[in-house]
C-alpha cells in the first residue's frame, strides 16, 4: 500500500481524558467542528504548523477556512475518526451525500475530486492517495457504468491543482483516453478543456497511433499512488 507520511509519528491516543479540541470554521456561514487537536495535527502538516506554531490561530485553537465546503469537510472528518469512505453501516443521510448510487456515479465522482484537492490543500497525504485509489475503482468497475468526469470536474482539478503531472490530472488524460468515444468531445465545449489536459490528450492519443499500447493495455493503478520507490510499488501491485 502506499507509504504514509504519517506513519513515524506516534498515533495519537484520542481516547485519553481531557484531550485538547480545535475549532474550524468552514465555508462562508462558518460551519463549526470541534475536533481533537492531535488527530488533526496528526493527519495534517497543515493543521499542525497552524495549531501548534507562533501563529494567531495556535492561541486560539481555531482555524477559519472560508472558501472550504463543509459538505467536503464532513467527508474528512468522517474519514478523519473512522479511516475510511462513508459505508452503508453509517448514517443512511451520510452515506445519500457521499454516494447516491444514481446512474453514472457522478455524485461520488465528484465528492472524490473535491475530497481529492482539500486533502492536497492542506497536505492530508493518506486521504490524498486513498482518494485516488477508490475514484480508479469507481472508474474502472463496469458494473457501476461509471461517468467520465465531465469538464466541470476537469476544470476544477486542474485550476486548483495547478500541476499538469500532478496524480489526479495524469488520471483524468488517461481515462478520457481510455474511455472517451467521439461523442464525448462537443464542439461547444471544447474551448472550456484546460490547455495541460488537451496536450495530454493529444499526446496519449498520438503514443497510441504511433502503435505504442493502446485504450486497452495501459491503465494502472500504482501510477496514481505517489509511490517512494519501485519496492513499495511492487509490494502494492496486486492489491489492485
Ligand atoms: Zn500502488
Amino acid at each position: 500500500m502506499p507509504q504514509n507520511n504519517t506513519q513515524d509519528r506516534e498515533v495519537p491516543r484520542i481516547s485519553r481524558q481531557n484531550t485538547m479540541h480545535a475549532t474550524i470554521l468552514v465555508g462562508p456561514s462558518k460551519a463549526c467542528w470541534t475536533l481533537p487537536l492531535d488527530l488533526l495535527t496528526h493527519a495534517s502538516p497543515f493543521f499542525r504548523a497552524a495549531l501548534t506554531g507562533n501563529f494567531l490561530e495556535a492561541k486560539t485553537k481555531t482555524v477559519t477556512l472560508p472558501c472550504e465546503d463543509p459538505q467536503i469537510f464532513e467527508f474528512f472528518v468522517h474519514w478523519l475518526y473512522t479511516s475510511r469512505f462513508p459505508a452503508l453501516t453509517d448514517a443512511p443521510s451520510l452515506v445519500a451525500e457521499w454516494d447516491p448510487q444514481e446512474p453514472g456515479g457522478e455524485t461520488k465522482t465528484h465528492n472524490l475530486v473535491h475530497l481529492h484537492v482539500f486533502c492536497d490543500r492542506y497536505q492530508i497525504r493518506t486521504l490524498r492517495i486513498k482518494t485516488m485509489e477508490e475514484l480508479y475503482v469507481h472508474m474502472e468497475d463496469p458494473a457501476l457504468n461509471t461517468f467520465l468526469p465531465d469538464l466541470e470536474i476537469v476544470q476544477y482539478a486542474y485550476e486548483n491543482l495547478g500541476d499538469d503531472e500532478a496524480p489526479l490530472c495524469r488520471f483524468l488524460v488517461d481515462a478520457q483516453c481510455h474511455w472517451a468515444s467521439s461523442q464525448s468531445w462537443g464542439a461547444d465545449d471544447t474551448g472550456g478543456w484546460p490547455l495541460g489536459f488537451l496536450t495530454g490528450v493529444l499526446r496519449l492519443y498520438s503514443v497510441f497511433a504511433q502503435g505504442s499500447g493502446g485504450r486497452e493495455s495501459y491503465l494502472d493503478a500504482c501510477d496514481y499512488h505517489e509511490h517512494g520507490d519501485e519496492g513499495e510499488r511492487k509490494a502494492c501491485e496486486g492489491v489492485f
